[in-house]
């Protein structure tokens, strides 16, 4: 029984935060190449990829940390994402159960918390969310890495571990 699973079925949260943060280490390692293919790796695989597919847009940014700093928010809205698309949430939706995945980041440097305005509460939002993705050139593909990393994760759950808060 995972945690998402308790907190949805039988807490019945009202509210999910996916909550990310500046200055992640996980993301910086994404930029780097592989070095071995660990779990580590493997793990951040989808990671890696979102930033692969970003790579143009997080260039017009103009300095590394602004890089960095967007490359952290874009991985909250990709584990919201992966947290909308578990069997879990979508059959809270299917059944009129009320659940909210929000997502929000945390600066390390200032203390500040901030909610990025990305706010699913249906599976019409989950799906209009992956039309803009796929607009804004940012679906994933099915490919070999991701399936292994959709196992991986199966079992990991996040990147980061979500805070659940009942409201
Ligand atoms: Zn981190």
């Amino acid at each position: 029984l995972s945690v998402l699973e308790f907190a949805v079925e039988t807490l019945q949260v009202k509210h999910i935060i996916v909550c990310g943060h500046y200055g992640c280490g996980g993301i910086r390692r994404a930029f780097e190449p592989p070095d071995g293919g660990g779990l580590v790796d493997h793990w951040l695989a989808p990671v890696r990829e979102m930033c692969r597919r970003c790579a143009p847009d997080l260039a017009r940014l103009p300095t590394e940390a602004a890089r960095m700093d967007r490359a952290c928010e874009l991985n909250v809205e990709l584990q919201l994402r992966r947290v909308a698309a578990t069997p879990i949430v979508r059959s809270a939706w299917q059944r009129q159960q009320s659940v909210t995945v929000h997502g929000w980041i945390y600066g390390l440097g200032d203390g500040l918390l901030r909610d990025l305005g990305l706010k699913l509460s249906s599976l019409d939002d989950a799906e209009s969310l992956d039309r803009e993705n796929e607009y804004a050139g940012l679906a994933e593909p099915i490919t070999m890495v991701r399936r292994h990393a959709e196992e991986a994760f199966a079992g990991l759950t996040m990147l980061e571990p979500p805070l659940l808060e009942e409201g």
